[in-house]
């Protein structure tokens, strides 16, 4: 598996850093509230169990379950969703949990979804921010590091379901998608 990466462009020490200073923003943002927490599978679960450790404060995790990738490079814009929330979101604090902002549409689309259900707030909270291909203008409350147009995986992030176990975030070699 190793021998797929052409590089790291995060390391797992500076991934460690972020995700404290994110939890530690949501803490003194949600003093004296319970937000929660959802996690967008698969990619977020990994991101997600390291921020909720980081963030001293009551809360609750969920997730949901979207389609958007499959296995290919490029974002349809089609986003469907494969697994709902485990409860009612109503009158809640809630803070979607996304692994990378790329062209925006997939979290554009779940914040409007989760907007009618009435929460008392609704932020997004992003380990990954790809703004040079953004096509839908979409709100980021907390952002972790913003990176060029690469596209990445480990620490969460998959190409066709491999190398979400990778503790860096890396670049894999050109011929490894010459080859899937
Ligand atoms: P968007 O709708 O913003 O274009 O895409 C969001 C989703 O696309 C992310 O949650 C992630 O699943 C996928 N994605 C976007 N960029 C990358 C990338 O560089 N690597 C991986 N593995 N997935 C990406």
């Amino acid at each position: 598996m190793t021998g797929d990466i052409d590089r790291v462009l995060i390391g797992a020490d500076r991934i460690a850093e972020t995700v404290q200073r994110l939890g530690q923003e949501i803490a003194r943002d949600y003093q004296g509230r319970e937000p929660y927490l959802v996690g967008i599978l698969k990619g977020a679960v990994v991101f997600l169990a390291d921020l909720a450790r980081s963030v001293p404060l009551p809360l609750t995790m969920d997730f949901m379950a979207i389609s958007s990738y499959g296995t290919s490079r490029q974002s349809t814009g089609i986003v469907k969703i494969t697994q709902d929330l485990s409860q009612n979101i109503q009158g809640r604090d809630v803070i979607i949990v996304e692994d990378i902002v790329d062209t925006g549409l997939t979290l554009g689309y779940l914040k409007d979804l989760l907007h009618v259900r009435e929460p008392r707030s609704l932020a997004a909270c992003t380990l990954l921010n790809k703004p040079s291909r953004r096509k839908l203008e979409v709100h980021l409350d907390y952002v972790g590091i913003e990176i060029p147009n690469e596209f990445v995986v480990g620490y969460g992030l998959d190409y066709a379901e491999k190398y979400r176990n990778l503790p860096d975030i890396c670049v894999l070699k050109e011929q490894v998608y010459a080859n899937g």
